[in-house]
């Protein structure tokens, strides 16, 4: 482990009376479901024997449902007469999404909340964390299992047994509003860290809910624009962090997207619910719709969708008749019932008291000190010219930024909001940081003389700007907005020694980068964003982040640059870049990023040294060494990053990222660093044969610090099958 455990895991008139009516109703079977389930098996439940697999349990429990308890489970209890907002009420206080318990058999509800970076849905006393794109800048998946343990703790401690996240699609539209929420533009970076989070979430009690599946790459048009995506890239390049998901985080339950996959809506297509999901990543868990993303009700039940959120038009009255009319049959229900049910008993859900209510408080002064820890994990240093970070301790200092530097955009917009218990402004961060010794003062920005003079009295001028992004719109541009650019230039004009903080979702265009001697990509950094920037600009912390996406130089220079590929033409966004998404458009077509995938600097700096790489074993692995130096004052944390490259006839982007490790060095120290690189790495999907098949030749393996600096490279040749 990297880091240490920082907390101990133990751890609408006559409809809305009707509705309250239900929710009434609803409120007393949710409390009874309060009660401690049996601790022991019954001759009348044996489906409560902990010593039988889930599996059994679960054919056990389908055994004893009626018709209609099976397809109480398939939906949402949110009475929802049209469209699930704002009509929608929940039964019970808090919560997203409520499936209702079955007292007379001894199933319990479902809880379900909103989770990206923290408790959602207006709970309060909950903790803000910083952004997932932050943690996943940490290139560390330790600190992703803590981030997912965080929250974890705090979703069951407010009752919640079915928690919404991680989101983790991979970034392909460097304008999507929802890119905060998700760890960028690599399949594998995305698969470890989306396996971390879950594994950490399912650690504390409740289900992770892998999302949002798939092809969910913007947000115009989002409750209906079609993916038109080929084969081979939906497999390498789609699918893999939900491969991970399933396979290395043992994820109990799936997010079917609002978009259509190739004409087809998410939550109806049986490429993406059983081609894909059953047939080749033997997911057993089960596929509930985004909120508002069912379309059909025999469609859907025959395609391989299990259960309707928030509410049940599809899957309610209508299944029922369906099931009645024979079009969909009992055995297809109960293996949409079975999917639910597996995961509920493998996660202990019969079998514990879940003590925990939406009232109740669920921060804890640790988890404060996990969200700036987080958020000083995950800040990228950028540029550091002539060294001017770090910060002397007696430096004059102005902060600049309207509202960055008073009013910090600490989390981005939409379902994932949570309600922050305090927020720390970088200028209060500062002033407490540099204490007596410093001299703080601020501008807000508004007026540009105004705050070019205030840089030019001070010695360093921090600016602070933020773009404002949020599910349900893309930015129209990578402009930064509201003319911050011009204040940036003014103040840079004024002041040479300018830093400017970025508090944006995903990348800017940053016309003024020659004129700055510093950036800091900070994200959305959660509440104790001022803490978090004062003690990586002073040096308390050395920066160790690294860019989990590219930023781009130029608005055209980007891999969905033309209307048909984002934000789409006629209903179609079309993915005619295939593989070539992120770093693999740039690498492939010779463009030059602004900052480069895999990106970051630090306060020290490293070499990578003595590459050595095994000869592939008979199931292809491969052994890569090397070893890794802190050649300055400094202790640090470098990110050793290894890239394959294919041969050309296998006609794959030029190198892809398929290991990395962060590791501590102090002043000097060299550490050897060891990876395996799996028989994935070498591997392309066959849309003939329709399988992953390994071509032979010799592969590249590089490795460096960074997509664009990997010093170090040697070759393996894979024979030809016998
Ligand atoms: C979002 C999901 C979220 C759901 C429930 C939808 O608008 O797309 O990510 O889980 O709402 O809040």
């Amino acid at each position: 482990m990297r880091i240490q455990s920082l907390f101990i895991p133990s751890r609408s008139a006559v409809f809305v009376a009707l509705a309250w009516c239900l929710c009434f109703t609803m409120q007393l079977a949710a409390q009874a479901q309060s009660a401690p389930p049996a601790a022991k098996p019954t001759a009348d439940r044996p489906w409560m024997n902990k010593s039988l697999t889930p599996e059994r349990r679960a054919a056990l429990l389908i055994r004893a449902m009626t018709l209609d308890e099976k397809l109480t489970m398939m939906h949402g209890a949110a009475p929802c007469v049209e469209s699930w907002t704002p009509k929608c009420l929940l039964p019970v206080k808090g919560y997203g999404g409520y499936v209702l318990p079955n007292p007379r058999l001894g199933i319990p509800h479902l809880t379900l909340a909103d989770g990206r970076a923290g408790v959602g849905y207006k709970a309060t006393e909950v903790t803000l964390l910083p952004a997932p794109i932050a943690v996943a800048s940490s290139w560390d998946v330790d600190l992703m299992n803590q981030f997912g343990r965080v929250l974890g703790k705090e979703e069951w401690d407010k009752g919640t047994n079915v928690t919404l996240a991680p989101t983790i699609d991979v970034v392909r539209v460097p304008e999507w509003g929802r890119i905060f929420e998700t760890y960028g533009e690599d399949p594998y970076l995305n698969g470890q860290m989306a396996a971390a989070e879950i594994r950490g979430i399912q650690s504390q009690g409740s289900i992770a809910n892998a999302n949002m599946y798939l092809t969910m790459n913007q947000e115009s048009d989002r409750f209906h624009t079609d993916s038109v995506v080929d084969e081979r890239t939906l497999e390498e390049i789609y699918l893999p962090p939900y491969a991970a998901a399933v396979q290395e985080g043992h994820v109990g339950s799936f997010m079917c997207a609002y978009v259509k996959l190739n004409g087809i809506y998410s939550c109806e297509n049986a490429q993406i619910l059983r081609t894909f999901l059953r047939d080749e990543l033997k997911f057993d868990g089960w596929v509930m719709s985004d909120w508002g993303a069912t379309h059909s009700t025999v469609n859907s039940a025959l395609n391989g969708f299990d259960q309707q959120q928030p509410d049940s038009e599809f899957y309610g009255d209508a299944l029922k008749k369906a099931v009645e009319s024979g079009q969909v049959s009992i055995a297809a229900i109960d293996e949409h019932v079975r999917h639910i049910l597996v995961p509920m008993f493998r996660q202990g859900l019969f079998d514990k008291v879940q003590p925990g209510a939406w009232t109740s408080n669920a921060r804890s002064p640790q988890h404060d000190a996990f969200s700036r820890f987080a958020a000083e994990q995950g800040t990228v240093l950028l540029r550091n010219e002539g060294a001017l970070l770090p910060l002397p301790a007696n430096a004059s200092i102005t902060v600049i930024g309207e509202p960055g530097g008073k009013a910090p955009k600490a989390e981005g917009g939409g379902s994932s909001e949570v309600v922050a218990p305090y927020t720390v402004s970088p200028f209060d961060g500062i002033r407490k940081r540099a204490g007596s010794q410093a001299k703080v003062s601020y501008a807000d920005g508004s007026d540009l003389g105004a705050a070019a003079e205030a840089a030019r009295q001070a010695d360093v001028a921090i600016v602070f700007v933020q773009t404002s992004e949020t599910e349900g719109e893309d930015r129209p541009n990578l402009v930064l907005p509201s003319k911050q650019d011009a204040l940036i230039a003014a103040v840079a004009a004024a002041n040479p020694k300018t830093i400017v903080v970025l508090d944006t979702g995903g990348p800017v265009l940053m016309p003024w980068i020659a004129q700055v001697a510093g950036v800091l990509q900070a994200w959305y950094s959660g509440q104790e964003d001022g803490n978090a920037i004062a003690a990586l600009l002073f040096g308390d912390v050395n920066p160790s982040a690294r860019l989990p996406l590219t930023f781009p130089r130029t608005a055209e220079a980007i891999p969905t640059a033309t209307r048909e590929q984002w934000p789409g033409v006629g209903g179609h966004s079309t993915y005619s870049e295939k593989l070539n998404v992120g770093y693999r458009w740039y690498d492939s077509t010779g463009a030059d990023p602004l900052f480069p995938f895999g990106f970051g600097l630090s306060y020290t700096t490293f070499q990578v040294s003595h590459l050595a790489v095994s000869a592939p074993t008979a199931q292809s692995k491969v052994t890569v060494r090397l070893d890794v130096t802190n050649t300055g004052h400094r202790a640090g944390a470098e990110v050793v990053e290894v890239y394959v490259g294919h041969p050309p006839a296998n006609g794959e982007p030029p190198h892809q990222l398929r290991a990395f490790a962060k590791v501590d060095l102090k002043p000097g120290e060299t550490k050897p660093v060891t990876l395996t690189l799996e028989p994935r790495s070498f591997s392309t999907f066959d849309t003939t044969a329709h399988r992953w098949t390994i071509q032979p030749g010799t592969y590249q393996i590089l490795a460096g610090t960074s997509s664009r600096d990997l010093p170090l490279n040697s070759t393996i040749t894979i024979a030809p099958a016998k």
